[in-house]
């Protein structure tokens, strides 16, 4: 059977009237190909107008180039077997001939646990995102934890002994992921500016929420105070003030601003911005602001830095 010819799936007409041979001279018997011998042989495969047996693996293993000729097993490969009297001890030592063991191996077993690459790539791929959400997503949460408890993200020496750095070593207790996570060089978000970047995140996703909680409310007003700090530096802080839907007065903390003087003329906006260190309260303020878009501030004019904002 040429190798072009053979079929995708063995044939294997069990119900068929298989044609009779006539075996031995003497004493001759006739027998043909019996459908039952298909059981238990899922390789056997029946060439229906010559009334031959061929075995279905190793042709498509001789086709694919994975038999080397020495090996061939003639009778089942291009001959065609059909020595319907001794089938069954034919079929048998096809079986633990080198040539079917070698194609089965190759055509069979191998293609079912060897996964093909791009697969075993993407598999990969998948795996290393998947980790990679989890540790960021770990991440943030310790960063989340450190700024809900007023804690310092940072020390002013060594980074490795900060809150963050020891509160992600110890989560890695339970989690050995985290603790390769910390040991990569790079692409793990744990230096300064990504703790900055993910807190101001932080800080604006409540901002949003605090936006929203005044947009409901009909009347709000804006508090500045001013408070000097344990280096006794000047800052200003910024709270609003909101009565929500069941007249309840509600008080949002938007943040503290480092000032030069607290006099009207140095708390305006303008002039906070020009001249303040920090000037993210200011940020956020206008964050609110644009958030509110149409609602005007009402200045709360109890004190004199406020009536200037
Ligand atoms: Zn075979």
């Amino acid at each position: 059977m040429a190798c072009s010819m053979v079929p995708s799936e063995p044939n294997q007409p069990k119900a068929l009237s298989f044609p009779k041979r006539t075996f031995g001279k003497k004493a001759p018997v006739q027998r043909s190909f019996q459908g039952s011998w298909f059981d238990s042989r899922p390789w056997l495969h029946y060439d229906e107008p010559r009334d031959l047996a061929f075995c279905h693996v190793c042709m498509v293993a001789k086709r694919d180039g994975k038999l080397t000729s020495t090996k061939a097993d003639k009778a089942f490969l291009e001959s065609g077997f059909s020595n319907w009297k001794d089938a069954t001890a034919g079929f048998k030592s096809h079986e633990k001939s080198e040539c079917h063991q070698a194609a089965v191996e190759r055509v069979v077993t191998l293609p079912k646990v060897t996964k093909d690459v791009g697969e075993m790539l993407s598999v990969s791929h998948a795996n290393d995102k998947k980790v990679n959400r989890q540790c960021l997503l770990k991440v943030l949460s310790s960063i989340r934890f450190i700024a809900r408890q007023g804690l310092a993200l940072r020390g002013d020496g060594d980074d490795s002994e900060s809150n963050y750095i020891q509160l992600l070593k110890l989560r890695g207790e339970d989690d050995s992921k985290i603790l390769d996570w910390i040991k990569r060089k790079n692409d793990k978000y744990t230096c300064a500016e990504s703790q900055n970047e993910m807190l101001k995140i932080m800080a604006l996703s409540i901002l949003r929420d605090v936006a929203q909680n005044i947009k409901n409310s009909v009347f709000y007003s804006i508090m500045a105070d001013e408070t000097t700090d344990k280096s006794n530096r000047e800052q200003i802080v910024l709270v609003i003030r909101h009565v929500n839907e069941n007249l309840e007065p509600q008080e949002e903390f938007i943040g503290l601003t480092k000032v030069p003087s607290i006099d009207a003329d140095t708390l305006t906006i303008e002039k906070m911005r020009r001249e303040g260190n920090n000037i993210t309260t200011i940020d956020q303020l206008e964050f609110i602001q644009k958030s509110l878009r149409d609602k005007p501030f009402v200045s709360d004019t109890r004190t004199n830095g406020n009536r200037a904002m």
